[in-house]
């Protein structure tokens, strides 16, 4: 069993597809095992993408995760860090696969829909970040 952390992007919640997204990861072996709605404030979005900090792209980044509310869950399942990553599709919903959440929801490599953890390592980090224990059952 293995934890990653999911965020629903700021694009994604704005039209209404939250209850679409998660039911992908329900629909293939994946549980919620937290979940949250927030606004990020510019503080957090730094610090969750801090690992990006000198891409050409930070700026731009943080200003789009700021620009509406998110949802943050934690995904339970049976290799859950690599299943989230295949469901949700390459990081340019132009080059991921079809029935991918990014292929179907997304609209460009900014505005993507959605995160997930890239290792198991990270997964702890970034779900920390978000929940405290008593949070994820
Ligand atoms: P992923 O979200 O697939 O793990 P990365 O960790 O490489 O992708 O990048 C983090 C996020 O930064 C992406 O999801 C996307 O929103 C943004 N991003 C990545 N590359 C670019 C780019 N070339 N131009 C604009 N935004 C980008
Ligand atoms: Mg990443």
């Amino acid at each position: 069993m293995e934890q990653t952390l999911s965020i629903i992007k700021p694009d994604a919640v704005a039209k209404n597809v939250i209850g679409k997204i998660i039911d992908r990861f329900e629909s293939n072996g994946l549980r919620v095992a937290a979940m949250k709605k927030l606004q990020l404030s510019r503080a957090d979005a730094e610090a969750f993408y801090a690992v990006h900090k000198d891409r050409p792209f930070f700026g731009e980044l943080v200003d789009f995760m700021v620009s509406g509310p998110v949802v943050v869950s934690v995904l339970e399942g049976e290799n859950a860090v690599a299943k989230n990553r295949e469901l949700m599709g390459a990081t340019d919903p132009k080059e991921a696969a079809p029935g991918t959440i990014r292929a179907d929801f997304a609209e460009s490599i900014d505005a993507n829909a959605v995160h997930g953890s890239d290792s198991l390592e990270n997964a702890a980090i970034e779900i920390a970040f978000f929940f405290a224990k008593r949070e994820i059952v």
